[in-house]
């Protein structure tokens, strides 16, 4: 397994890669959701790339770039585990030198939910994956659903811009009990890691009110508040019931729709969602 370090040496690496090229973005502290879609990119492309990188850029002022969990070491042991040809660590200062001045926006689907609860989020979003895209050059690029709107976004940038690679998107892995893999999940203490499967069971609810035929996607959004509300610990951001490809709000529901949601539980936020399909 190669480390590259800058920019130079991921380019070197990536121009001695024949064949097709697996690449997963991720801000490291790895876990099973992470190592899903490297063992996916392992087994759809001869090279297998993942970069490892807190983008400070995706970060408001109030939110925990600093705090936000690190273990290099840790990282670099399981994805030697599963294979991975190329680990892109590059530093802050050279993703973003003094000058840097350019931006990629893309528009409307950034409006709603973490777009609108975290001003700038997606802003940093497409343009540190736009960059990491033109030093890796994959020929696929892997996403979790676990980021619904991300994986969005990603996928209009790529088609809008014309860049030349396939997104895939990946399903979102949980714990046992339901809880949505995430790094942050580190920050729960006991308590209110026992609350956090508050956000799975909302969506379940979600998913048997539809498969009952509810259609009324205000009811569904009622439904899930009432259920979070009766935990003391969780504090809702959001409730949605969205177009899976606009992320517009519904009020009836037709075929496949986003149910999806952020979570305060006690300082840490949390999203997740699921796809409510017709006839599950
Ligand atoms: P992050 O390190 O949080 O930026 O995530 C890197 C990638 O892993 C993103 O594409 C995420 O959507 C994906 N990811 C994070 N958690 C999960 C999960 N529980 N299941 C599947 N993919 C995930």
């Amino acid at each position: 397994m190669q480390i590259a370090k800058s920019i130079a040496q991921m380019k070197a690496a990536r121009s001695n890669s024949p064949g097709s090229v697996g690449f997963v973005p991720t801000m490291g502290y790895l876990h099973e959701g992470h190592l899903a879609l490297v063992k996916q990119a392992r087994v759809e492309n001869s090279v297998v790339v993942v970069s490892i990188f807190v983008n400070p850029t995706q970060f408001g002022p109030a939110e925990d770039f600093k705090t936000y969990p690190r273990n290099t070491e840790r990282d670099l042991a399981l994805l030697q585990k599963k294979n991975t040809d190329i680990v892109f660590m590059p530093s802050a200062e050279e993703m973003y030198p003094e000058k840097f001045s350019s931006w990629v926006v893309v528009e409307k689907v950034t409006d709603r939910l973490e777009g609108s609860c975290r001003p700038g989020h997606f802003k940093g979003v497409a343009t540190v994956v736009a960059k990491l895209f033109n030093i890796v050059e994959p020929t696929r690029a892997y996403f979790g659903q676990k980021d619904a709107q991300q994986a969005l976004v990603i996928k209009k940038m790529a088609a809008d811009l014309n860049m030349n690679l396939e997104v895939v998107v990946s399903p979102t892995v949980r714990e046992k009990d339901g809880l949505a893999m995430s790094s942050r999940n580190i920050y729960l203490n006991p308590q209110e890691r026992k609350t956090a499967t508050i956000l799975f069971k909302a969506l379940t609810l979600a998913q048997k009110l539809r498969k009952k035929g509810e259609s009324d996607a205000e009811i569904l959004r009622q439904q899930m508040t009432a259920l979070i509300s009766r935990e003391p610990l969780a504090k809702i951001e959001y409730i949605s019931i969205a177009d899976t490809d606009t992320l517009e709000e519904l009020s009836t529901i037709n075929g496949q729709v986003l149910a999806s949601m952020a979570v305060r539980i006690g300082q840490t936020r949390l999203i997740d969602n699921i796809i409510l399909k017709q006839n599950p």
